[in-house]
């Protein structure tokens, strides 16, 4: 690849479309690097919980973001997060966690704090990027991009399967009401929202299996020479 612009395959879409684990299993087969970008959201709301900032409070809450030192560590399959040098990853999947992402990813400082963060790690090396706003905004001239839906019974059946898996059990009205406020605020805010890019390819996910969904993928990213 020699251009920083076709490095770079994103997948955007609501919470429990599938993309992490969708993102992940592609990245392996092409043998990319896998970027998760919602866990740098989680870790900026994780980390003003801890220091006490109010998750409404821009200019504080991007100020925090811009200090952070984020890095991910790929271990065993799975990527940890070190924030300043601490593990965080499993303390980032706390549901009220995924509240907090989503209302911090809301304010434009936040979002301008991790823009280039995610810009940089991207230009590293071939990257599957997944999140809200990566075809979009984040990295607009990926050369392969992809919009993963599912109904949102769907969705909230595979977080609870996620969320019982970590020893999280919830009951599934209240999955389900977590993952359809979050949507709401994910698809409303001004900056960013998420939404479909133009020439993004849309799957949707419902009744399909992951090896499916990422075969369909990977026959597309080969297509276009990735
Ligand atoms: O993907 P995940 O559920 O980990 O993301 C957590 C939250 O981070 C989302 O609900 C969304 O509000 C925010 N996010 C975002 N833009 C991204 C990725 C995540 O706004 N690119």
């Amino acid at each position: 690849m020699s251009s920083e612009s076709n490095a770079v395959v994103t997948i955007d879409g609501p919470a429990g479309a599938g993309k992490s684990t969708t993102a992940r299993q592609l990245a392996t087969r092409l043998g990319y690097s896998f970027l998760d970008t919602g866990a740098l959201y989680r870790t900026v709301a994780l980390s003003a919980r801890q220091l006490g900032i109010d998750w409404a409070d821009g200019p504080a809450v991007g100020d925090l973001a811009a200090k952070l030192r984020i890095r991910f560590q790929p271990e065993g399959g799975v990527n940890r997060v070190l924030v300043d040098g601490k593990d965080v990853t499993d303390d980032i999947r706390a549901p009220e966690i995924s509240q907090g992402a989503s209302k911090v990813s809301a304010l434009p400082e936040v979002r301008a704090a991790l823009l280039g963060l995610q810009q940089v790690i991207g230009a590293r090396e071939r990257t599957v990027a997944e999140g809200r706003d990566t075809g979009t905004v984040v990295f607009p001239n990926a050369f392969a991009k992809f919009f993963l839906t599912a109904t949102p019974e769907e969705r909230a059946r595979r977080r609870l399967l996620e969320l019982e898996a970590q020893g999280r059990p919830a009951p599934f009205a209240e999955v389900l009401a977590e993952l359809q406020q979050r949507d709401a605020r994910d698809s409303g805010r001004a900056v960013a929202p998420l939404k479909r890019a133009a020439d993004a390819v849309e799957i949707d996910t419902d009744g399909k299996n992951i090896v499916e969904v990422v075969a369909l993928m990977e026959r597309l990213v080969r297509e276009r020479g990735g």
